[in-house]
């Protein structure tokens, strides 16, 4: 009888526990993904979802076979396709999200009491969110704690190679139409995402290139040059990791087997910590559902945010009279990505001095990012606002213009996105609006017009916010 592997943001071949398992049953192959309403997301992250899939259907189809694409509620469709073609056994890789979590649960009921095998593996992080416990048996709430608890846990398990080959299981029906399937709205990139199709290339040859690139030539200046845009020397595997293009631990065992002669064990450790942080996001969504929507720290509730639709929009668009702020912005607007030192600045800024709701910015990013997760964006995003549980405090205001000097000193990052403030000097490209008038008529810059003047005043903002949280009844 054959066997059925469902693909659910692990569209790749290799380190593929679910397909791998079902190669090994010795039983012939169907390999499906169900577009679920329910899961389905638009934005840059819906293309590049739509794109990852047509790279894995060509990838099956160069071995024979195909993706087998259709569209509906996974809990209806899957078991009548399992019964359609008598399929036994079903493999797929754990989800752990509120939907696909509750979705998984319903099927497996289902499929059992069909008398279908259910294999549910773990792959999508180092570790499974409920194997990491205090000593009480309790989550860890901060991130140091739970990496020391992470690094005991050993090694993460080693990688499977992709299948030589793969038996297809041959159906001429037309199931789409059988199983009354709904048709897969087309995936475009949203207006303005630009330069999102050359950056991104998609297989998960691109994804493996990247990864080789990045350990050979980066991670040996990757606690340097981490918080750098100018250098832009991170690894890029966000996008990758985000579609499964890659497994984590393909990119923790990479790392690992980097020579020690080159890649010292603090950039080794320093980033294998920042894949950490992706498990400790996804940790955090498995035991607070709601990560994207509730305050971590109920005090933040009582928050006068300000509603000014107005500051958003200038924010979104890149306008805010910030260089670093619309650097950062433009970047994430035209390519799908944007820097981590960036992201925090942009979302400091937001939040404390625009005093505007977390979770516009969140599903802002939701929106427009092509590694958009929704636990690393919520629990970033909580994070920065200091309203998570492990978070950067309220009173801590990145000043987006320190931060420029700092992590972009030359103003290169700023020169890419911001091009209307190339001619103005390093000095005083994180500061336009302190040109002097002769060196404005020399460069042809008009502040206010070739550039926004600054939407706020840092100093006067600052002080609202940190007023504002000082009035907090319950504030810890
Ligand atoms: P590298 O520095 O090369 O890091 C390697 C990997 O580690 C990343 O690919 C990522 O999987 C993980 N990682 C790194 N930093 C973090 C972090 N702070 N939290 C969790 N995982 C991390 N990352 C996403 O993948 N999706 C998101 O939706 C997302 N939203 C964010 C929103 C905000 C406000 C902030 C401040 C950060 C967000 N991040 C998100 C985390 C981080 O910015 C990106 O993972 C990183 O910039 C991706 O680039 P990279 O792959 O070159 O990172």
């Amino acid at each position: 009888a054959p066997v059925l592997v469902l693909f659910r943001d692990d569209f790749r071949l290799t380190d593929n526990p679910a397909l791998h398992a079902a190669c090994a049953s010795g039983q012939p192959v169907v390999c499906a993904y169900v577009h679920d309403p329910a899961t389905y997301k638009q934005g840059v992250i819906g293309w590049w979802l739509a794109q990852a899939r047509a790279a894995l259907h060509d990838a099956l189809t160069e071995k024979g076979g195909h993706l087998l694409q259709i569209g509906g509620d996974a809990v209806d469709i899957v078991p009548a396709l399992v019964k359609h073609l008598g399929i036994k056994s079903v493999f797929w890789n754990r989800r752990y999200d509120p939907v696909g979590k509750a979705q998984d649960t319903t099927l497996k009921t289902t499929l059992e009491s069909l008398h279908v095998d259910v294999q549910s593996l773990a792959v999508r992080l180092l570790h499974e969110p409920w194997t990491i416990r205090t000593g009480a048996g309790q989550p860890y709430r901060v991130f140091t704690a739970w990496w020391r608890a992470a690094q005991n846990m050993g090694e993460p398990g080693r990688c499977l190679p992709a299948p030589q080959t793969i038996e297809f299981h041959n159906y001429s029906d037309n199931l789409e139409k059988l199983l009354k399937a709904q048709a897969i709205p087309p995936a475009r990139l949203p207006d303005g995402a630009t330069a999102a199709e050359q950056d991104w290339p998609c297989s998960e040859e691109d994804a493996q290139e990247f990864l080789h690139d990045f350990v050979e030539n980066n991670l040996a200046h990757y606690a340097d040059e981490r918080n750098r845009p100018d250098k832009d020397t991170t690894s890029r595997l966000s996008p990758y990791l985000r579609a499964g293009l890659l497994s984590a631990r393909q990119v923790w065992h990479a790392v690992r087997a980097a020579p020690q002669k080159t890649v010292s064990a603090e950039n080794a450790q320093t980033f294998l910590a920042e894949l950490g942080w992706r498990d400790f996001a996804w940790m955090q969504l498995f035991y607070e559902p709601d990560l994207a929507t509730r305050n971590l720290r109920p005090e933040f509730d009582h928050l006068p945010w300000h509603h000014a639709p107005d500051l958003l929009e200038a924010w979104k668009m890149g306008r805010t009279g910030y260089p670093l702020v619309d650097a950062g912005m433009r970047q994430l607007y035209t390519t799908g990505w944007m820097h981590n030192r960036v992201r925090m600045v942009v979302a400091s800024f937001l939040t404390k001095h625009l005093l505007t709701d977390w979770r516009e910015g969140e599903r802002w990013f939701h929106d427009r990012l092509v590694d958009a997760d929704p636990a690393q964006n919520a629990m970033n995003w909580q994070w920065c606002a200091g309203t998570g549980i492990d978070a950067s405090p309220w009173f801590r205001i990145f000043n987006p213009v320190g931060q420029s000097e700092k992590f972009d000193p030359s103003g290169a990052y700023i020169r890419t996105w911001v091009p209307e403030l190339r001619l103005l000097p390093d000095k005083l490209i994180h500061t336009p609006w302190k040109a002097d008038a002769a060196l404005c008529r020399q460069i042809g810059f008009t502040p206010g017009k070739s550039y926004p003047a600054p939407l706020v005043d840092l100093k006067q903002a600052r002080a609202i916010a940190l007023e504002s949280w000082k009035n907090l009844p319950d504030r810890k």
